[in-house]
């Protein structure tokens, strides 16, 4: 009753935005191909699913929040979402805003995400490690914006979404990853200028493509230009299909699991709500992997359901 309405107005709200330059906010995308069809096929991108545009919505909700709050504790906040350029790279951004701290301004990002992902990143380099790309492109987007709006200093924001607790992260200049920001808009624009598509990489990763917006022109792309096997088995199709409905919950999994052997470090017994919890350090031997050939598999699913 309710929710089907917000659910109706929600997906009424979905949009796409047309894009003729790269943006700070996707430089650290790892795929060439998916840069190259933000420019030239951003009208034919898959509109957000309802719940990441519900996510999308949250995290803007959270930002004007956190902004709120910080001018409530006294912090001077200027220069909200102004955008900026760097004309020959063709290179756009709007920072969120900036921070004066000591006297000194920084330009400002705010990040709110899921304690799983909160708990998961103290440094820099914790982002850049990251198993999900879209955390490993944050580092990029800062270092953008401070290119774009010649800083040497950022300052990023984490909030916890589900405790509201804040972290705050000192982003400062990298020489390095700035030239891989001038290298990829400088190749990305040759490309779109000459008509040219990226070939998709050999080893494309099976997590980035199956949620990019772009899957959908990017691999039938493909499907035609390699020389494809068909291979009709039922059986092997319900255990594909059966595979996709899992692996969300495996990722997840995967990811709450680290964070627990992280948390849990150190405590030999202890009763944790409804769980006995124990532990011990465990010394492993070093040990030489023997060599070995083995099948490396990735799947993807062409048609999104
Ligand atoms: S589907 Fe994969 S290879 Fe194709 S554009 Fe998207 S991320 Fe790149």
């Amino acid at each position: 009753m309710i929710v089907e309405k917000i659910q109706e107005y929600i997906e009424k709200k979905r949009k796409i935005s047309p894009v003729h330059v790269n943006r700070a906010s996707e430089i650290g995308h790892p795929c060439y191909r998916y840069l190259y069809f933000l420019r030239t096929a951003w009208d034919q991108a898959q509109l957000p699913t309802y719940k990441q545009q519900l996510v999308f919505d949250e995290g803007k909700l959270q930002e004007r929040a956190v902004l709120r709050l910080l001018e409530d504790a006294g912090f001077d906040i200027v220069e909200q979402q102004r955008p900026y350029e760097i004309r020959e790279l063709k290179l756009v951004g709007h920072i969120d805003a900036k921070i004066r701290v000591n006297n000194k301004l920084f330009p400002l990002e705010i990040k709110s995400m899921s304690p799983y992902f909160f708990e998961s990143l103290h440094v820099v380099k914790d982002f850049l490690n990251h198993r999900y790309a879209h955390i490993r492109k944050i580092p990029f987007q800062l270092q953008a914006y401070l290119m774009l709006a010649n800083y040497k200093e950022a300052v990023l924001l984490l909030k916890n979404r589900s405790s509201g607790e804040l972290k705050e992260i000192v982003v400062v200049q990298d020489e390095k990853m700035q030239n891989e920001i001038r290298v990829k808009c400088q190749t990305i624009n040759d490309l779109v200028e000459k008509q040219v598509a990226p070939e998709i990489h050999e080893e494309f990763d099976e997590k980035i493509c199956s949620t990019c917006k772009f899957a959908h022109i990017c691999l039938p792309d493909v499907k035609r230009k390699n020389e494809m096997r068909i291979v009709d088995d039922e059986e092997l199709i319900a255990l594909l299909e059966k595979r996709e409905q899992l692996k969300p919950f495996h990722d997840e999994y995967l990811e709450v699991d680290k964070i627990l052997s992280k948390r849990l470090e150190g405590i030999e017994k202890a009763i944790i709500g409804d769980f006995i919890v124990t532990g011990k350090w465990v010394h492993r031997k070093a040990y030489k992997v023997p060599e070995t050939t083995y099948w490396k598999k990735r799947i993807l699913r062409v048609v999104k359901k």
